[in-house]
């Protein structure tokens, strides 16, 4: 394992049943890179998102986010809720629909994770909340209600709230899709800010032009498998492989 990789995947599995989902799955993510998970729908992009924070356990194959380390060729290795939830605090994850919680007002769904997982006082969860509010373009907004919100302001939201709990790796899971088109721009334009800033970020996406203008490297999946890791923009524009380059045929 080298220091420059901030997500390792090797030979994951994973199983619903009889149907293996993740077939044997061997990925990096660098420090400070942005990779974009694209594949056709049912091609286990989720399944292998909510992996990496392990909200879906593997059957086999080990899993690295910075020094953490899960092993899962042993049964014994079985992660108990601490070790679990230690190893999830590491991974702020984006879903398609906002999971706001709706009764608390902006702040206070910022203020949550730190208030409750990491001991913070109301006033230094508070100071958190107001400073990453203020980065996703959201300050005036701390007191409103998610229903009071559009929905690319609701996804801000959800991005202030992972952050909130300073991941070392940001994983989107198709982060706009829910959204209506013209409001999916603000949203990439905060994933765009978090790319300057050197956060880690693995995101699965539809947005191809997004993908080829801020992933440093594209990630294709079909079937439960990686066909191919590469360069964002040649992938993009130019794929080698005949899966890729038909998948990406859907998009011109
Ligand atoms: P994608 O995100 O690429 O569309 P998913 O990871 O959501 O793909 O799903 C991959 C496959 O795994 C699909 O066939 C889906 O039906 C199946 N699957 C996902 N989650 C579960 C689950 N909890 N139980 C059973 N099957 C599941
Ligand atoms: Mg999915």
């Amino acid at each position: 394992m080298s220091d420059d990789k901030m997500i390792e995947l090797v030979g994951v599995k994973k199983s619903f049943g009889p149907v293996e989902v993740l077939k044997d799955i061997t990925l990096s993510v660098g420090k400070g890179s942005v990779v974009a998970l694209i594949g056709p729908s049912g091609s286990g992009k989720s399944t292998l998102l909510r992996s990496i924070n392990l909200l879906t356990v593997p059957d086999k194959g080990y899993i690295r986010v910075g020094n953490h380390t899960m092993d899962f060729s042993r049964s014994t290795a079985l992660p108990r809720d601490k070790e679990l939830a230690a190893f999830r605090a590491r991974t702020g994850m984006v879903f398609q629909s906002f999971n706001l919680f709706p009764h608390m007002s902006v702040e206070e769904n910022v203020m949550e994770g730190p208030a409750t997982v990491l001991g913070m006082t109301k006033a230094e969860a508070r100071e958190r909340a107001h400073a990453l509010l203020e980065k996703v373009g959201l300050a005036d907004k701390a007191k409103s209600k998610p229903e009071q919100l559009s929905g690319g302001q609701k996804q801000r939201v959800a991005i202030a709230r992972a952050l909130a709990m300073q991941p070392e790796v940001m994983l989107f899971d198709e982060a706009t899709s829910a959204l209506d088109p013209e409001l999916v721009g603000e949203v990439l334009a905060v994933v765009r800010s978090l790319a300057a800033e050197g956060m880690t970020m693995l995101l699965v996406t539809h947005e191809m032009a997004f993908a080829r203008d801020v992933a440093d490297q594209v990630i294709f999946m079909r079937d439960g498998c990686v066909v191919e890791q590469g360069d964002a923009r040649q992938m993009i524009e130019n794929p080698s492989h005949p899966a890729t380059r038909s998948f990406l045929s859907h998009f011109h």
